[in-house]
């Protein structure tokens, strides 16, 4: 008896399914290895012109678990990518997912095949840069044009909609500021509004879940419709693959796989072996542990006399507390915050906020080991950045103002190591900067 029929019908505990499967992957035989080799075969052998057809034929058509899918060429469908989609739909409670490039390769594909010409989108007024410049930029040259509302509010989100609204797209927690957007209240309008539209004119809800990652969130058992990813981040884990994803229901999937067959951004199989094999795997084992320092640290910061504020789900003191315990849980239905965390610095005026955060980032890159300044986020390692004058920077000052990025704000991504090293090089790097203030508030101030 093969192995694959032995445990096809049991269910496990999604942490283990993350980790051995727990369904009857029809995209490659276990039989032998146990981890599936990395695939580079650009075209596959076919046994007859009718099963060449066939493959052809049927491509895009809904998921199909029962019959054994027909390779034929990497672009349309290979068996690394195939295993690893399987996963993340299990992971996300979505019926099916499809792999892309990167995470912009997966937003751009989710958002370009609901839309057409004369369609909008209402958007969250905060989103990841490359999301707003090509919502901002690129899709309006199609006829596709956004509204950037806050999407905090009901009333905002009511009065946006339009007979032409086709799309609402947002992030949770929000990056930087980790603001939480209450999916089940999002969900509640649009049911109304879209209650008197058809099938194609209906509102769909896309929830890009990369900072929460499917263990600490599952946007579509709380009213989502799509869930998009950066697989680069905290499910790719270690830094070393780019990748992205949509999730969602199998009505969705032959639109997805048609656009990436002919936009040809398709997920590299050498990546999709890494993500499958180390990263998905490790994902609830590395989210633990991450989290666990984000609370320390957090704790930690909370109580330093230059941190001005603390902004992490966790603490007792984050404003949206109740919302976030209410939709950030873990697949054991733990309270799941996360491992990001915000935090500003104190000081009088903007600009010698900016400067001291500028003093304390540029200490930690110089004197921390287990801290490094870089962009991306959800790594092993532990990840600095200033997001006023970095990540965010294309962002105009007035609505960083009214969005609370401060020139003064720091994000930071907890990675694995020990938390009391990590506090230790923030302790340093901050008592350093307090130094350097009281220094020149002297030199400005010799008065006093
Ligand atoms: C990084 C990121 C993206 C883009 O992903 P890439 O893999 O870099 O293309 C999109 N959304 C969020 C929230 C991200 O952090």
């Amino acid at each position: 008896m093969k192995k694959k029929d032995n445990v096809a019908q049991k269910s496990y505990r999604m942490r283990t399914a993350m980790v051995d499967g727990n369904y009857d992957s029809k995209h490659w035989e276990y039989d032998h290895h146990l981890v599936p080799p990395i695939s580079s075969s650009v075209a596959y052998r076919l046994s007859s012109v009718h099963r060449g057809e066939e493959g052809f034929r049927h491509f895009g058509e809904a998921v199909d678990l029962q019959n054994e899918p027909i390779f034929v060429y990497d672009r349309l469908d290979e068996p690394l990518s195939g295993m690893l989609e399987e996963k993340l739909a299990y992971a996300e409670s979505g019926d099916m997912a499809v792999t892309f490039a990167t995470g912009m390769a997966a937003i751009s594909a989710a958002l370009s095949s609901l839309t057409r010409q004369g369609d909008e989108i209402v958007a969250h007024n905060t989103l990841y840069g490359c999301t707003y410049s090509l919502l901002s930029h690129w899709l309006p040259k199609h006829g596709i044009h956004t509204k950037f509302i806050d999407l905090k509010s009901s009333e905002k989100l009511l009065s946006a909609l339009t007979s032409r609204t086709r799309v609402v797209y947002l992030e949770t927690p929000v990056n930087p500021t980790l603001d939480i957007i209450d999916i089940g209240a999002i969900k509640d309008c649009i049911s109304k509004a879209n209650a008197t539209k058809s099938e194609e004119e209906k509102i769909v809800i896309v929830v890009d879940n990369t900072f929460a990652t499917p263990f600490c969130q599952r946007p579509l058992t709380l009213g989502a419709d799509i869930v998009v990813h950066s697989l680069t981040k905290n499910i790719a884990g270690f830094g070393t693959d780019m990748g992205g994803a949509v999730i969602a229901a199998s009505k969705y999937q032959r639109d997805l796989l048609l656009y990436r067959k002919d936009f040809g951004g398709i997920l590299a199989p050498r990546s999709a072996w890494s993500i499958l094999v180390y990263g998905l795997p490790t994902l609830a084992a590395r989210m633990v542990n991450q989290q666990k320092s984000a609370m320390h640290i957090a704790r930690f910061l909370e109580k330093h006399p230059l941190v001005k504020r603390v902004l992490y789900p966790g603490l007792k003191s984050f404003p949206q507390k109740q919302l976030a315990e209410l939709q950030m849980v873990s697949y054991d239905g733990r309270f799941a915050p996360g491992s990001l965390l915000y935090f500003e610095l104190k000081a009088c005026t903007d600009s010698e906020g900016e400067k001291a955060a500028e003093f304390f980032i540029d200490d930690v890159a110089r004197s921390s080991r287990c801290i490094s300044l870089a962009v991306s986020l959800g790594q092993v390692r532990t990840l600095i950045e200033a997001p006023y004058s970095m990540t965010h920077s294309s962002l105009p000052s007035e609505l960083k103002d009214s969005i609370g990025i401060s020139p003064s704000g720091i994000r930071l991504s907890l990675g694995l190591e020990d938390w009391h090293d990590i506090e230790a090089d923030l302790k340093s790097s901050l008592d350093r900067t307090e130094t350097m203030l009281k220094l020149q508030s002297h030199v400005t101030y010799p008065s006093s």
